[in-house]
């Protein structure tokens, strides 16, 4: 057995559940909180109460990153999750299971327990706006869920031991995936890699699946991109293609394999969202998901490109601002760029969707033909123009002003007729490479909780 670690709020039962779950696999047990209290000698209460809640976050900091890697049950403290430090300690080669509880029984369970409150509020209202504002953590953390609400600390324990003999998915939805994937159009060695994750019996039955989803897909560089990741982070997943001219087929299939997470692109990033239980806040306003995050049975849709765009743009001083196209990248492009204030008018082929988007997004919008007249800091290309094999640009190099800074989209290739013109314009120039690298290192904290350096995305990219 690999290590096991169990997460979740507190009174969900991890500390009596990983006992048990310890002593039926005869393998140590490792209670965070426990760990903290040995080495500061003092009770969590005497740490909170003495030296606030950040001298304790510092303390579990520590307690983490010395555990072994060792075969063990481990048992994390309710906000361990919030830091991905901590996330990239506890998830290297090991199960991460989620435990769950009705707000109500955590309250009573909480009650008979002499636990620091972590907020003013009454205990209910706390437990509920805690487990809000974790959520997204949670999710990262789940490679299986229990809601223990109803259930003995024992029968949980049975009921995770039975789960993890039998792995993720079940006997019969991998043969069915398998036929999937055979139906499809995958390189070999993209199914050879699945043919033995799905196989019966498979290698390993607690490796995780993720992948990109679209049509086509077989050209996205996230199989790459994610499989070095695990590779370097220790993680049990494979990333690979779920390329179908149906999204409703590749959602059924993703929830029968319970896959962790998709990336979603090309055409579906509208489409996908009549599929989902639940889409966060920024998504629904820009009107488009590229990242599903599956967990406790609930698929959530969030989008990632608006923070490709506004990242690479933080320290941007200018405030007038060019978009061009209208269509589902324009639309985070439009967030992310009213989102950092800008004053930004948007020019599309077709005037009436620049329009739409205008109203849509807080924007102006004007006719293609007056770029001329605006005289913007900033102009972003969010259309196809220069895509491999186009070598077409936007934009004439007589447009570009030197003072002028480019932002494309399009990262295929890196150096677009758009790029070139403006670096020989002498122009400030930011790749599409830019937007890919920024909304990846997202996906991957949407997935699993851990923060990737800009260098680390970057080598595998590569
Ligand atoms: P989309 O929804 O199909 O929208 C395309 C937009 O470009 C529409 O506004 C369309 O205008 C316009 N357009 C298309 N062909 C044109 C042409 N020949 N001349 C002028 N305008 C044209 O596509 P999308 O999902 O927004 O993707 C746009 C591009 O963003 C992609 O091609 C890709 O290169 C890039 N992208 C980059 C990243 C990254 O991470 N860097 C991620 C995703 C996408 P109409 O309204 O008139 O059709």
């Amino acid at each position: 057995m690999k290590r096991i670690v169990l997460t979740g709020y507190r009174g969900t039962g991890k500390t009596e559940i990983g006992r048990i779950l310890a002593a039926r696999h005869r393998v140590p047990f490792i209670d965070i909180d426990a760990l903290i209290e040995l080495h500061a000698q003092r009770s969590i209460s005497a740490i909170f109460r003495e030296d606030g809640e950040e001298h304790f976050r510092m303390l579990e900091r520590k307690a983490i990153a010395s555990l072994p890697t060792a075969d063990a049950v481990i048992s994390t403290g309710g906000g361990a999750v919030m830091d991905p430090a901590n996330m990239e300690h506890l998830r290297r080669e090991s199960t991460m299971i989620l435990l769950t509880a009705d707000p109500a029984v955590i309250e009573e369970r909480l009650a008979r327990s002499p636990r620091p409150a972590l907020t003013a509020l009454p205990p209910e209202e706390e437990i509920r706006s805690m487990l809000e504002k974790r959520r997204q953590q949670y999710a990262a953390s789940a490679d299986l869920c229990l809601d223990t609400s109803r259930i003995t600390p024992a029968t949980a324990a049975v009921t995770i031991a039975d789960r993890l003999a039998r792995g993720v998915p079940t006997p019969s939805a991998r043969k069915e995936g398998l036929a999937y994937f055979r139906g499809g159009r995958l390189p070999a060695a993209a199914l050879r890699s699945l043919d033995a994750i799905l196989a019966d019996p498979p290698a390993d039955p607690l490796t995780r699946l993720l992948g990109v989803a679209g049509n086509p897909a077989l050209h996205s560089r996230g199989p790459r991109l994610f499989n070095g990741l695990f590779g370097h982070y220790g993680l049990n997943c494979h990333y690979t293609f779920f390329e179908d001219p149906d999204i409703g087929r590749i959602m059924e299939q993703a929830r029968a394999l319970d896959v962790k997470g998709l990336s979603v692109t090309i055409p579906f990033k509208q489409d996908v969202m009549a599929h989902l239980d639940r889409v966060d806040d920024a998504a629904e306003q820009i009107g488009a998901v590229n990242t599903v995050v599956f967990a406790c049975g609930e698929a959530t849709g969030y989008n990632t490109d608006w923070l490709g765009v506004r990242r690479p743009l933080e320290s941007f001083t200018g405030s007038k601002a060019v978009l061009l196209g209208a269509g589902g990248v324009a639309s985070a492009a439009a967030h992310a760029l009213r989102d950092l204030g800008m004053d930004v008018t948007i020019l599309n082929r077709t005037p009436e969707k620049a329009k739409e988007l205008a109203i849509r997004s807080g924007c102006r919008w004007a006719a293609w033909d007056t770029f001329d007249e605006l005289h913007p800091d900033l102009v972003v290309n969010a259309t196809p123009l220069g895509m491999e094999p186009d070598t077409r640009s936007p934009l004439r190099c007589e447009q570009l002003s030197p003072d002028l800074t480019v932002f494309d989209l399009v990262y295929t290739p890196p150096v677009t007729p758009l790029i070139e013109m403006a670096l020989a314009r002498g122009c400030t120039t930011i790749q599409g490479t830019g937007m890919f690298a920024e909304q990846a290192k997202e996906q991957f904290r949407l997935f699993f909780g851990i923060d990737v350096p800009q260098e680390t995305i970057r080598k595998y990219l590569s």
